[in-house]
């Protein structure tokens, strides 16, 4: 963890911070290796202490040698003023996307001669570059969404829920040594399947439409996210069309995003495809999103995202086509950028 602590202190230079707090859960514990669910960092350039309660002091010992512990009783407010103090840092950065405004205001109220300043990504904009060990355990939770996949492709027919379906996949995945999953698994049928975010119900399968598998594992908390797309009758000349569609899009994003790309460029190759394909109104959503820690996080690939791809980035890509009253198609694998190109991570199989 001590590298992660000293791109940090960079980053406060940057920023002519004298410490920054931590409250955001996966900051938390990609800075200190600290699992716990309740916590505070605090880490200026010389000291860093996880800040936390009676229940977890043991757990935080263990888990993060390289922080001083101090066991914490009551809200932020009541503790963050004297441990601020302790270090004698002035101006302190504080995550604007965690704090609640309440509490920001409780904050400054007892702040004295300290002055809060609002910080925003810094530790997200750390974590969207994976480093190997991570680059493992996330190999391992798309390995766990891969197997689970290809033990229930073949046992999905006609007649069955989408709800036992998402059961079965789920089952699999805890079997398999998934931790809880990151994020509702779907399994979206026919007309169900136009809502990128659906959730599996009582609708029965039925032959001849797309059916959206969107599901996903965690290990050692990190995540993977993994979309195929099925049709219970291989025949269906629609599908076929709009499949290979959203599948060439993705294959021609998977074989040309490079590094030094934005977000948005990298979106556009795959959107290419699909505005030619005459669906272009119809992939109402960003091409990817990065994965790590959080199943959403940096960087984003879409319209708008400015965001530089580089080496060690892992992120989906993901296309999809939504036709109201008919459904959706979407593919989605995770990639990581590696010597410049995207490697595919994701090994289940596809439709052909
Ligand atoms: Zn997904
Ligand atoms: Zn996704």
């Amino acid at each position: 963890m001590s590298h992660r602590l000293e791109k940090l202190r960079q980053r406060l230079a940057e920023s002519e911070l004298d410490a920054i707090l931590i409250s955001q859960g996966e900051n938390r514990r990609y800075l200190s290796g600290f699992t716990g669910s309740a916590g505070f960092l605090l880490i200026s350039e010389k000291r860093a202490i996880l800040a936390t309660d009676f229940r977890y002091v043991e757990q935080a010992q263990s888990q993060a040698p390289d922080f001083d512990i101090a066991q914490i009783e009551g809200e932020l407010p009541k503790w963050f003023p004297d441990l601020a103090s302790s270090l004698g840092a002035k101006r302190i950065g504080f995550e604007a996307n965690d704090l609640s405004f309440s509490t920001y205001r409780q904050l400054v109220a007892t702040a004295g001669e300290k002055e809060l300043v609002a910080t925003e990504e810094i530790v997200e904009s750390l974590r969207a570059i994976k480093d190997d060990e991570e680059l493992e355990l996330i190999t391992r939770a798309v390995e766990l969404a891969d197997a689970a996949f290809e033990e229930v492709a073949p046992m999905i027919h006609p007649g069955m829920k989408e709800k036992e379906v998402a059961w079965e996949i789920e089952k699999l995945l805890r079997q398999k040594g998934s931790e809880t999953v990151p994020f509702d698994l779907i399994v979206a049928s026919g007309p169900n399947s136009t809502l990128p975010h659906a959730r599996p119900s009582d609708r029965v399968l039925l032959p001849g439409e797309p059916v959206v598998i969107d599901i996903g594992a965690r290990f050692q908390g990190y995540c993977s996210d993994l979309t195929r797309t099925i049709c219970l009758d291989n025949e269906e000349k629609n599908f076929s069309k709009i499949y290979d569609l959203v599948l060439g899009a993705q294959l021609t994003a998977i074989a040309t995003i490079e590094a030094r790309m934005s977000g948005e460029e990298a979106d556009a190759l795959a959107r290419t495809v699909i505005e030619q394909g005459g669906y272009g109104e119809a992939f109402g959503h960003g091409l990817g999103h990065g994965i790590g820690l959080a199943s959403h996080e940096q960087p984003r690939l879409g319209r708008g995202s400015s965001t530089t791809l580089v080496d060690g980035m892992v992120f989906t890509i993901e296309p999809g086509i939504y036709i109201k009253g008919w459904g959706g198609v979407r593919i989605e694998d995770m990639v990581v950028i590696e010597k410049g190109r995207a490697k595919v991570l994701s090994k289940a199989k596809k439709m052909d």
